[in-house]
């Protein structure tokens, strides 16, 4: 990088965050900042404190200590009005989906459109199929309703709800979860194209070793309340921390690191979960 060379953007910033439920300490004292266009993944145990911290980020959860800034406001200093205007500028797209099963695919896409823009039905329905094709999905689907829905196509459909009112930042709390290979390898390509062609910003959080190898910029893994570590997953899987160790060391690790240099044969085996591993006896 030149010396001259303009910092990058920072669109989130955490700073000290301390997160307790009762006793138990979730967080003690994070770090860490999302550059503007960067895909940028929180990895960690299963109960280390990731959804915490992302809903923390999406004002839907408060930290005990510290800060986060989210496109250069301060969370915990906003005024209710604001927290409205700012929520319309991050899309979210949760771990189950989190589609209204009494409303078509259509209407769930359109229904933030309803709730915070002036726009008239058809409108609404024009951009809904417009998002609808931004995540991938062909027009029919619109009309189906979520039960009707392969595990893939739902978190399609969840995508092209947190895209409809045009976000800067997109949350993807588990985007492959529960999908099989082929799904999930369409996922890597959908982040990259949102990120490439609209300038999104991404944070995800994900256990898929093969996403983070090809599409995460910089990632940081949380365990014992802390970020131990962030950078690309070469510079992680250069690390000798335990905490870090785990996520590489292992099949599933190698199998990713292998299909990152194409080895199409490992797919199957990278997009295995590696949270539980004692759940999968080999
Ligand atoms: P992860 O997403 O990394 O698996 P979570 O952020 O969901 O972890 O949870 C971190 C820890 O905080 C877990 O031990 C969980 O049980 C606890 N926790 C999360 N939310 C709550 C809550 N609302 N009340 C009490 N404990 C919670
Ligand atoms: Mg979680």
């Amino acid at each position: 990088m030149q010396a001259n060379a303009t910092p990058p953007e920072k669109v989130i910033e955490i700073s000290q965050v301390t997160t307790r439920f009762g006793d138990h300490v979730v967080h003690s004292g994070i770090d860490l900042e999302v550059h503007r266009a960067e895909i940028f993944a929180v990895i960690g145990g299963s109960g280390s404190g990731k959804s915490t911290l992302l809903r923390e980020m999406i004002l839907l959860q408060r930290p005990n200590e510290g800060s986060i800034r989210v496109l250069g406001i301060d969370l915990q200093k906003l005024a209710d009005a604001d927290a409205l205007a700012l929520r319309q500028r991050w899309g979210v797209m949760f771990q189950h989906g989190g589609l209204f099963g009494s409303l078509t695919v259509t209407e769930n896409v359109g229904l933030p459109l309803r709730e915070h823009t002036g726009l008239g039905n058809r409108l609404i329905d024009e951009i809904a199929a417009w998002k609808l094709a931004m995540a991938g999905l062909k027009p029919e689907v619109g009309a189906q309703y979520p039960s009707e829905l392969s595990g893939g196509m739902m978190k399609r459909a969840s995508l092209a709800r947190a895209l409809a009112l045009d976000p800067e930042l997109l949350f993807l709390d588990e985007p492959t979860a529960g999908l099989d290979p082929d799904s999930a390898a369409g996922v890597d390509e959908l982040v990259l194209k949102l990120r490439d062609l609209f300038g999104l910003t991404i944070i995800m959080i994900t256990h898929d070793l093969d996403l983070l190898w090809q599409v995460a910029d910089r990632v940081a893994v949380l365990a014992d309340g802390k970020v131990q570590g962030i950078g690309s997953m070469a510079e992680l899987a250069a690390m000798d921390q335990p905490a870090i160790r785990k996520f590489f060391d292992g099949p599933r690790g190698r199998a990713a690191q292998e299909l990152d240099q194409d080895k199409p044969q490992a797919l199957a085996e990278a997009h295995k979960p590696i949270e539980e591993p004692s759940s999968k006896p080999k």
